[in-house]
């Protein structure tokens, strides 16, 4: 009986899960618990806010939005002064 669930592979390209952290993985959607994309890391209150709004963003758009490139969302530290 296969116990493992779909987290180690992924979503986007059917492979292996990625490690988003170490590798340059821009064009697949990762999965909600992942925080960190190379030099990025992504707070999870944030990650959470834009993963409801927009599920099927790849690493790079996330990353676009944290560093504010996405005129759609407001980029982390304005989000994270917002919610004070
Ligand atoms: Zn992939």
């Amino acid at each position: 009986m296969k116990t493992q669930t779909n987290s180690n592979k992924c979503q986007t390209c059917g492979k292996k899960g990625h490690d988003y952290e170490n590798e340059e993985i821009m064009g697949c959607v990762p999965p909600k618990d992942v925080l960190k994309f190379g030099k990025y890391s992504i707070d999870k209150s944030y990650r959470n806010a834009l993963y409801e709004l927009y599920p099927f963003y790849t690493a790079e758009e996330i990353v676009g939005f944290y560093l504010g490139h996405n005129p759609y969302f407001v980029d982390q530290n304005t989000w994270l002064d917002e919610q004070k």
